[in-house]
């Protein structure tokens, strides 16, 4: 049995108090039952704590000291785990936030737009989807490159992200294609933030490697009345996206009738 010097010095305390009580009691017991306290008695009493005292209180003050390393340890393992147990909540909400959110705009990603939009449609109420696509984005990039193009989107983002209110959300469904639901919009609202986001967009103001970057959106809408069907108002809007493009681009066409609400 290894013995420390905190336990040897205990343990000689323990063992230096049982003799002074063993002779104390030789000299004060003995003597009242009529013997003297000398010779092999006296020898005893100071032995016999010595020999039995210290080994006793060396080994239990030693396992005392085993247990507290043991408690120490554990207190420690179990700080450990919850600094891993948060490191790998923190990992896991991170790794829940990019399944959702698009990393280069910050906008929400296709799967998450459509099933927040389906949820949506599931409600009562009037709302509108906007289907915004980027023009002629392959000229943006044949003519400055696709980092630009990159930045334009980014810009594109910005311009709809500060346009929308607090209940509204939007996603990049495609390369350069945008969807806004706004929520509780009629058709006046839808077109004015539809057309302040066109607007927007044409006013980023790109400069990239000292040349102006031209951006400009198309934008097909649909207003409607829930609860309805999120694929049929989705075609609708897709129907509208594509008679701005033909129409001319740079424009908002919320019927399907309208050449267009052009800019
Ligand atoms: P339109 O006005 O008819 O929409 O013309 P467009 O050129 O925008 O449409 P098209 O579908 O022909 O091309 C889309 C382009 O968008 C091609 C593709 O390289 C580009 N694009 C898609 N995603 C990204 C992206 O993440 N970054 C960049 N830089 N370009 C992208
Ligand atoms: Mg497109
Ligand atoms: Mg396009």
């Amino acid at each position: 049995m290894k013995v420390s010097k905190k336990t040897f010095l205990k343990a000689t305390s323990v063992s230096i108090v049982s003799m002074i009580v063993s002779i104390s009691i030789c000299l004060l017991i003995v003597p009242m039952l009529g013997g003297t306290p000398d010779g092999p008695g006296f020898w005893m009493s100071l032995i016999c704590p010595l020999v039995i005292a210290w080994p006793a209180s060396a080994y239990q003050f030693t396992q005392t000291e085993k247990i507290q390393r043991a408690r120490d340890e554990l207190a420690r393992a179990h700080a450990e785990l919850d600094r891993l147990h948060q490191e790998l909540t923190h990992a896991h909400d991170l790794l829940a936030h990019k399944a959702r959110i698009d990393g280069m705009t910050g906008g929400l990603n296709r799967d998450t737009f459509l099933q927040m939009f389906e949820m949506a449609c599931r409600k009562d109420g009037c709302a509108a989807l906007l289907l915004c696509d980027a023009d002629h984005f392959k000229k943006i990039n044949d003519a400055h490159g696709h980092l630009a193009g990159d930045e334009a989107l980014r810009g594109i983002a910005a311009a709809i992200s500060r346009s929308l209110r607090p209940l509204d959300f939007w996603g990049r469904v495609g390369g350069e294609e945008f969807a806004i639901f706004l929520d509780s919009a009629d058709e006046e609202e839808a077109f004015y933030i539809a057309d302040q986001i066109r607007s927007a967009a044409q006013e980023i103001g790109l400069v990239y490697e000292g040349r102006s970057v031209k951006t400009t959106l198309s934008i097909g809408v649909t207003v409607f009345e829930g609860p309805g069907d999120a694929l049929d108002h989705y075609r609708i809007a897709d129907r509208r996206l594509y008679r701005a493009k033909s129409g001319g681009r740079n424009r908002v066409v919320m019927h399907d009738g309208d050449e267009a609400e052009a800019a």
